[in-house]
């Protein structure tokens, strides 16, 4: 069965999450959505793994925020590890 991308919602030439970038890419989400960022309505969660996956051009736009946030985030993720 073929995923889909978390983003676009395109199953063309998409890539497995790993623990690494899925830990990365769901904890960017929840920041964006206290922060109501961009892409704050865009749900990922372990279940639903087995039918998604992401772009790397779509995982950079949901994962990149802009560098005056740095502190802010890792004060963010240090509160809020994702367990699995
Ligand atoms: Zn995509």
């Amino acid at each position: 069965m073929a995923k889909k991308c978390f983003l676009c919602d395109s199953d063309d030439g998409v890539i497995d999450f790993n623990d690494g970038t899925f830990k990365n890419c769901s904890l960017k989400l929840a920041f964006r959505k206290i922060k109501n960022f961009k892409y704050n309505v865009v749900e990922l969660t372990c279940a639903s793994l087995d039918f998604i996956g992401y772009h790397t051009t779509c995982y950079k736009k949901v994962t990149a925020l802009n560098i005056k946030y740095n502190e802010e985030f890792e004060n963010f993720s240090a509160e809020n590890t994702v367990s699995t």
